[in-house]
């Protein structure tokens, strides 16, 4: 049988064998509904009560400042629009992101345009970062929000998120992250970075899918998203995902857990892959090398198409991915790629490759055996590469 070397972390993650044992007995003997008073009702309420203070307690925040969702997109659409509200409350109608942002947040923002919001889209430098000066200058009178995300899912850079936070404290703006590739895989500490809001996903740090959480600071009265129970402190209403917030707050803690030492080793197979494939003939990085998540690779071939590279790939075992899965079926380069200046014909030879605690060194081998052959292939059959050469001539 063909080795399978799962590479593509950014996009979901494998579930923990601890976070499913913990799951187990809420699919099964526990089901009672966590709003009954009697016993079965009971037990399934400690379970979400413990599942909310394990997480704030990663996060340094307080349990009712956590509020659990269906995934790292509701939080992100719920942040935004409930600001949002909000802001138009008091005649704020302007929102302040950035280029590259999730299509949870960038799909939201447009859906506000036609609603009458203006929004600023601040660029993303060459290395993938926003500029903190960059955005003071953009803040209005009537910026309702600024929603920056913290680890980008494609390049994997590291926004300075503590800084962008700090200016939009001064003045007075609201601040949203969607922290969902960071949460379990880097540190992060709410009242450190001084944000007001904070998504995150729990099948990207090794948890069930289709849940997720907001953190909301106290203060904020965001309005309801989902109207109906008491769930949630009647502001989403609908009957818990008890096996899946159980599953997110273990898969949470083990992350936490882990990080360090997992960080250093990933680390060290990211840079090993990087410095390696940079030795194939017109091969670049994108994103900045040092501020960037420990599992990410994101490199462009020029010459060929990064979709013939990861079908390639498939092949051979590797899963990756060209852009983000939400992109990948599209013809167009991903929105993150032309955001750091890339032109199209670049853009479209890149490949993203994550990995997670489930990577090996010999994963990064067996990578390194079989994906420079393939490059060599593809682009001995690519008119663009011909052209390429010949210019350079
Ligand atoms: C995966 C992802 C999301 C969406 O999370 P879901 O739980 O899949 O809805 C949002 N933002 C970023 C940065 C992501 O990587």
């Amino acid at each position: 049988m063909i080795k399978r070397v799962y590479a593509d972390n950014a996009a979901t993650t494998r579930l923990s064998e601890r976070a499913f044992e913990a799951m187990k007995p809420y699919m099964t003997e526990i089901y009672g509904n966590p709003s009954s008073l009697y016993t079965e009702g009971v037990e399934a309420r400690k379970a979400v009560d413990k599942a909310r203070e394990d997480i704030a307690k990663c996060l340094n925040a307080q349990p009712n400042e956590i509020f659990f969702l269906s995934g790292g997109s509701e939080a992100d659409n719920w942040a935004i629009k409930g600001a949002a509200e909000l802001g138009e409350r008091k005649g704020k109608k302007h929102i302040i992101s950035s280029k590259f942002e999730h299509h949870a947040v960038l799909h939201t923002l447009e859906y506000l345009e036609k609603h009458g919001f203006e929004v600023t889209l601040l660029d993303v430098h060459e290395d993938g970062l926003v500029r903190p000066e960059e955005l003071e200058a953009a803040i209005r009178e009537d910026t309702a929000l600024i929603t920056i995300m913290y680890a980008n899912n494609e390049i994997g850079t590291i926004q300075p998120i503590k800084e962008l936070a700090a200016i939009a404290k001064k003045h007075g703006v609201v601040f949203h992250t969607d922290a969902v590739q960071a949460v379990g895989t880097i540190p992060v500490d709410v009242k450190e970075l001084g944000v007001d809001m904070l998504s995150l996903s729990s099948h990207k740090f090794h948890g069930p899918k289709g849940v997720g959480a907001l953190y909301v600071r106290k203060g904020i009265r965001l309005p309801n998203l989902v109207h109906g129970g008491a769930q949630e402190r009647g502001l989403r209403a609908g009957t818990e995902n008890i096996a899946g917030v159980v599953g997110m707050a273990e898969a949470l803690k083990e992350s936490v857990e882990v990080m360090d030492e997992r960080n250093k080793r990933l680390e060290k197979m990211r840079d090993r892959l990087i410095d390696n494939l940079l030795k194939i003939d017109r091969s670049r990085i994108n994103g900045d090398r040092v501020h960037r998540l420990p599992g990410n690779v994101n490199m462009c071939f020029q010459g060929i198409e990064g979709e013939s590279l990861l079908l390639s790939l498939d092949l051979k075992g590797v899963a990756a991915s060209s852009g983000s899965a939400c992109t990948s079926g599209s013809l167009d380069p991903s929105h993150v790629l032309l955001s750091i200046g890339l032109p199209h014909e670049v853009a479209h030879g890149s490949i993203r490759m994550t990995f997670s605690t489930e990577n090996t060194e010999e994963d990064i081998d067996y990578i390194l055996a079989e994906l420079p052959p393939i490059v060599d292939r593809l682009r001995s059959m690519s008119p663009l590469w011909e052209k390429i050469i010949k210019n350079d001539k």
